[in-house]
């Protein structure tokens, strides 16, 4: 049997390459693997959140491994209606993600500070030309946006605040939409990290890609002003995401092996493999249960574990075109100022149906409540919008932030 340096190489460690790096050293143990990130970080700078009901048995089991904050209901609140949903959610912060790998996985598995040049069948090839050979390679870089994708994108600002007093927020509110829309659709997400804590983020679903951190900072700052929410910023971090409503998911492997080459035997995991919810852009509940469908194929050859991967994609990428219609009708049908109503009128519905959207496991029977009823945007616009290319994700629209 041909020897390897590693049995498998992971290049990119983000919330996707960290999963599987996990998972395959809590199923596998005797293997030998490492993960590869230019940062010093693993998981980066984010807080990531899901629903319990995004995962399943096995993911939940997976997530246990890391300190999280978990609340058993959160509230939506719109103009003109507002709710309290009993769907757990939960919510981890990238340092506790690094912790846990670090405490979890041995020293030699973790290669911070360490760029991946190119991938391919046979292992990985380092900045300083150093060549790791691996029977398999899972490449989970992140993304590069290069052209065929459309859509729009979800722009925003989130800041740790620690109160000088208790907030009373009892639970999250994943939107608050009563709140000025400035020409998208806007609201602030919140999550009561403690009773003097809160993660306050303003939120866009902008048709261009542009964070202004000066602009968002002082949204926050009325919002907490609003509700004598005084205190000591102790985080931000900011998020540039696509929002997909058309195109090619292979536009996000960047310089990765693509399709038309079968990968070229290398496993694209994570937002890379287009592994992302397209109207929510969150990628944690497909990056979890991928770590697990990893393990399973983990004693097969690179290019097995490739195909699998490959095929994990295509699937979703049908799977979630109802999500992409949707992203169409909100981009391209619904005024920016009205975007809310969509939403508005989405939350009304069932709670399973709620948690399957979420979760990109929508029924034919959730398609069709979703689309039915009074439309929340003119029928003749929505028609056009479905026959009508959407903008460009590339191109001119790279993402640009401003500084504070
Ligand atoms: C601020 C923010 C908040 C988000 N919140 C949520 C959320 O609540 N829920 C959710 O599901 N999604 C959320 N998302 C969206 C999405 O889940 C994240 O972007 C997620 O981190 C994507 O995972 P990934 O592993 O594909 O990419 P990343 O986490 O971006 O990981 C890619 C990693 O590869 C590394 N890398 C890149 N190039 C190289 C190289 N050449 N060599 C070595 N390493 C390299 C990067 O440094 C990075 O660490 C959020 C995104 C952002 C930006």
């Amino acid at each position: 049997m041909e020897s390897h340096d590693l049995d498998i190489a992971i290049a990119g460690g983000g919330l996707a390459g960290g999963l599987t790096a996990l998972a395959l050293h809590f199923r596998c143990p005797d293997l030998k693997i490492a993960l590869f990130e230019c940062g010093e970080k693993i998981g980066g700078h984010h807080r990531w959140s899901w629903f319990d009901s995004d995962l399943s048995p096995a993911g939940r089991a997976l997530m246990s491994a890391f300190d999280t904050a978990s609340w058993p209901a959160y509230d939506v609140r719109f103009p003109k209606y507002e709710r309290t949903l009993g769907s757990r959610y939960n919510s981890l912060a990238s340092a506790d993600f690094d912790r846990a790998i670090r405490q979890e996985l041995p020293a030699a598995a973790i290669r911070t500070g360490t760029k991946v040049v190119s991938v391919d069948e046979g292992g990985i090839t380092l900045a300083d030309q150093q060549r790791i050979t691996a029977g398999a390679v899972v490449d989970c870089r992140g993304a590069e946006i290069g052209t065929g994708l459309e859509g729009g994108w979800q722009v925003f600002l989130g800041r740790h605040l620690r109160c000088e007093h208790p907030h009373g927020v009892r639970r999250p509110i994943i939107m608050d939409a009563n709140v000025a829309q400035h020409g998208a659709y806007r609201f602030v997400y919140v999550l009561p990290l403690s009773d003097t804590d809160l993660f306050i983020e303003d939120t866009y679903y902008a048709d261009e890609p542009v964070l202004d951190r000066a602009v968002l900072a002082k949204r926050i700052d009325a919002y907490c002003e609003a509700r004598s929410w005084r205190g000591e910023t102790m985080d931000e971090e900011t998020g540039v995401l696509p929002v997909i409503s058309g195109g090619d998911a292979s536009a996000l492997a960047g310089s990765s092996p693509t399709p038309e080459n079968g990968f070229g035997g290398v496993a694209l995991g994570g937002i890379r493999g287009g592994f992302t919810h397209p109207l929510t852009s969150y990628t944690l509940p497909f990056a979890v249960e991928n770590a697990i469908a990893i393990t399973r194929s983990a004693g097969m050859p690179g290019v097995h574990m490739a195909e699998m991967m490959a095929q994990r994609s295509a699937d979703h990428w049908r799977r979630t075109g109802f999500y992409r219609l949707l992203g169409r009708m909100l981009f391209g049908a619904a005024l920016p100022e009205q975007r809310h109503i969509v939403f508005q009128h989405f939350y009304r519905l069932p709670q399973a149906l709620i948690e399957r959207f979420y979760a990109g496991r929508s029924t034919a029977l959730d398609k069709a409540r979703i689309l039915s009823g009074r439309p929340p945007v003119p029928v003749k616009r929505a028609l056009h919008a479905l026959v009508t290319p959407g903008t460009p994700l590339s191109g001119s629209h790279e993402p640009k932030r401003t500084a504070a």
